[in-house]
Formats: C-alpha cells, sequence, structure tokens
C-alpha cells in the first residue's frame, strides 16, 4: 500500500512538472506534431488563440507545441527553429514583425514543413500556404463607423476634436484598420467637421510599436498638453483594447471622466478589462472578433494541408505578401457597445455575466 502511495505521488509529480513546462500537449500525436507561434501573451487575445489552437488539434488527434514569444522578434524566430528541429509538421504562426521570418521559413519549407499564417500575415516569404483571419479593413471601417454613428456626423453634427491612433508599423493588419477606419473619418476630416488638432493624420505618426499600451498613454499625455489645455477632446480613434486602457487612463489624469466627459474611445478584441470598462462608461466600444472561431478555421487549414486537401478560402486577392497573394479565409469580425455586449459576449458564451461584473 505504502508503495502504491508513493509511486502516486511520484507520478503526481512527474505530471505537475510537465503541466509547467506546459508547451508540448494534445493527442498522442498520431495526426502530426504542430508548432504554434503566437507573439506574446501580455494580451488576453493571444492567450485564448492558443488555447483554442490546442484545444482544436487535440481533438484531431494532433501533438502541438505552443510557444509565446512576448513580442521579442528574436524570440519567435528562434522558438520556430526549435520546433522545426522538433519535427513539427507544419506551423502556424501569429508574427510579431510580418517582415522578420523569411529566412526561418526557407529553413522550415527545406524540411517540408506547412505554414498557416494565423491572424497576422507573414510578408516576403513564398512558403506562407495559408492565412486565417478576420476582415481587417472592415474592423477599422466598423471603428470609423462607430465614431461617425456616435457623433452624429452623417445628420451634419460637428465640428468634433478627434485624435487617432494606430497599431505596430511591422503589422501588416494596422494597415488594413487604420485604411479602413480613415475610409470612413478622412472625409469629415476634409470637410472640417473632424478637427485633428494635432494635425497628425499620418499613419507613420499615430502608429504606436508592438502595441503598447504606455506609449499610447505616453503620446496622448503629449497631445493633451500640447493641444487641448482650452479644448476638449471629443472622439479618439484606437485600433486596440490595450492602446484603449493607455488613453483612457491619459485622459482621466486630466480630469476626463470625471467632470468632463470621456469622448468616444473605440477598442478591438473584446479583452475581459475593456469590456469592464466598456460597461463603467469609460471605453465606449470595442470590436470583437472571436478567436474560437479563428483557431477552428487554422486548425481545419492545417489539418487539410497535411492531408493533401484544399482548404476552404474565401479571399485570393486582398493579402499580398510581397512575394505572393496569399490564398485566405476571412471571419466577420462585429463591433460591440453597451448595447449588445450581452448579447455577442455573454449570451455566445465566449464571457459568463460573472467575469464581467466582478
Ligand atoms: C490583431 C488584433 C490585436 C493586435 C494587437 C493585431 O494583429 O489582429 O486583434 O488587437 O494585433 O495584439
Amino acid at each position: 500500500m505504502k508503495k502504491f502511495f508513493t509511486t502516486l505521488i511520484l507520478l503526481v509529480f512527474v505530471f505537475a512538472l510537465a503541466a509547467c513546462s506546459g508547451k508540448e500537449t494534445g493527442g498522442k500525436g498520431d495526426a502530426g506534431f504542430v508548432g504554434i507561434s503566437m507573439p506574446t501573451k501580455s494580451s488576453e487575445r493571444w492567450i485564448s488563440d492558443g488555447e483554442n489552437m490546442v484545444k482544436e488539434f487535440k481533438k484531431l488527434g494532433y501533438k502541438t507545441d505552443l510557444q509565446y514569444a512576448e513580442d521579442v522578434v528574436e524570440n519567435q524566430v528562434s522558438q520556430i527553429e526549435n520546433m522545426i528541429t522538433k519535427g513539427v509538421n507544419v506551423l502556424v504562426i501569429a508574427p510579431i514583425d510580418g517582415e522578420a521570418l523569411t529566412d526561418v521559413l526557407e529553413k522550415a519549407h527545406k524540411q517540408g514543413i506547412k505554414v498557416i499564417s494565423y491572424d497576422r500575415l507573414i510578408k516576403n516569404s513564398k512558403y506562407v500556404d495559408y492565412y486565417a483571419t478576420f476582415d481587417n479593413f472592415k474592423v477599422g471601417v466598423l471603428q470609423g463607423s462607430y465614431i461617425e454613428q456616435k457623433l452624429g456626423l452623417k445628420d451634419g453634427k460637428g465640428p468634433f476634436n478627434i485624435e487617432l491612433f494606430a497599431g505596430s508599423p511591422d503589422d501588416n493588419n494596422a494597415y488594413f484598420f487604420f485604411d479602413g477606419a480613415m475610409s470612413v473619418l478622412k472625409p469629415y476630416i476634409d470637410s472640417g467637421k473632424l478637427v485633428v488638432r494635432s494635425g497628425q493624420t499620418k499613419f507613420d505618426q499615430v502608429a504606436t510599436l508592438r502595441w503598447d499600451g504606455a506609449t499610447a498613454q505616453a503620446r496622448m499625455d503629449n497631445l493633451l498638453s500640447a493641444h487641448y489645455t482650452n479644448a476638449k477632446v471629443d472622439a479618439v480613434l484606437s485600433p486596440y483594447d490595450g492602446i484603449s486602457i493607455g488613453i483612457i487612463s491619459s485622459l482621466k489624469g486630466v480630469g476626463y471622466g470625471s467632470g468632463k466627459p470621456m469622448p468616444v474611445i473605440t477598442g478591438q478584441d473584446a479583452e475581459l478589462a475593456s469590456v469592464k470598462s466598456i460597461i463603467a462608461g469609460e471605453q465606449t466600444q470595442t470590436v470583437f472578433k472571436d478567436t474560437r472561431e479563428l483557431a477552428k478555421k487554422a486548425v481545419e487549414m492545417a489539418d487539410a494541408v497535411l492531408k493533401g486537401e484544399k482548404p476552404e478560402v474565401n479571399d485570393t486577392k486582398t493579402y499580398n505578401n510581397g512575394v505572393k497573394v496569399v490564398p485566405s479565409y476571412l471571419l466577420e469580425p462585429v463591433s460591440v457597445d453597451i448595447s449588445n455586449y450581452e448579447k455577442v459576449l455573454v449570451d455566445s458564451g465566449y464571457y459568463t455575466k460573472d467575469q464581467l461584473t466582478k
């Protein structure tokens, strides 16, 4: 009996250890071995993406190696190199810097490894087989249209003051989001109904390296002190919830939200903190992209490619990576605010009501 318990304790210990290092998981791996390379754990969405993919791959009998590179490009490259050495059959990659993987994908190709670009496009490599993402231009359109509607621009209201933020310049998506939003906002800027007091309207002037909230907060601090001591901000175009949080801290620091009304502030990803912020009346909107659906799509693609089949795609024109147009599947993003968060996020089981109220 004693021996049994010692063995049991030992087994529990071994399993606990395995769970801690916990990156290589999955079924027996009979179907194949998948390397999943994600950019960072600093944003919830990528954690869900990774977990959802592991779950879906496991169902189909794949073994997985899931790695996060914490927004350091060199980490991502060496993690992918390791996956190649370990003998993965397919790589699913959300790049940190879309242009930094050309060499490592050349190595993958030499080993016959297939590549799925996940959410973000991998640029400058012909060895990207398929791309699973959302309609990224539409994400921007949803953000721009939200501002248009909230301010009543279509009804001729204005002028209003707006400041613009964009995402990371090394992420292809950032340009699509910004272009989508500007397709709605620019006519109002041109007609004077929207005024950008800083004058910063070009992507390069408003980009936020690595989507960093603190960087956005520092920029908003500067904008407020340089251009808004005698004027109020009515709207802020923010491409991502983490950036919105930085902007909101900056605004609160000079009295918005207490006394002065908060401007209309957009976002993306429906991250827990931002949905709570929407409920609290601080952030105004976010764009929900169901990572469960994206994970499923990417897994279907990887599975089909490994079986020598053609995965389902719905776009073969939009995503030119500099070397080829990568066949893509685009999922639909959904605009979320106080009026529909329960329906979209709670009823679909993405969050429980408890998570949002605690
Ligand atoms: C993703 C967004 C995300 C951003 C920052 C983009 O590539 O498409 O969903 O908000 O990266 O992580």
